[in-house]
């Protein structure tokens, strides 16, 4: 048994996973986006990343992966991204396309700064 909070929704169920082999049990959802975001968690961990890269002339640019990505790949994304400079996005440009074959992209969210 593992208990988990749903934040698909501002309610935040607490709920009650059990896992027996491949079949997933939850309580203590309202509604059945609960039960997709604790069977999302058990079996394919997925987070939208957000972060800040260096772009040219010392000005930083916010970015975020335009879907979530695979929990395991997010160091991997992250060291990557934060070690470069770029040079500067218009806001919505993609800056990495379909990250390790995910179909997930980076796009910049506002102006270089
Ligand atoms: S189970 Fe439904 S109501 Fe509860 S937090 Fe998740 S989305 Fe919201």
């Amino acid at each position: 048994m593992k208990k988990m909070i749903c934040i698909t929704c501002p309610t935040g169920c607490e709920m009650e996973v059990l896992c027996d082999g491949n079949k997933i049990t939850v309580a203590g959802n309202r509604c059945p986006r609960g039960a997709a975001y604790a069977e999302s968690e058990i079996k394919d961990p997925r987070r939208t990343v957000t972060a800040v890269i260096h772009s040219a002339n010392g000005k930083f640019q916010s970015v975020r992966t335009n879907k979530p990505l695979p929990r395991p790949l997010i160091p991997g994304l992250l060291n990557t991204i934060l070690q470069k400079v770029y040079p500067e996005f218009e806001p919505g440009a993609v800056i990495i396309s379909d990250i390790e074959g995910t179909g997930v992209d980076l796009i910049a969210t506002g102006p270089a700064r």
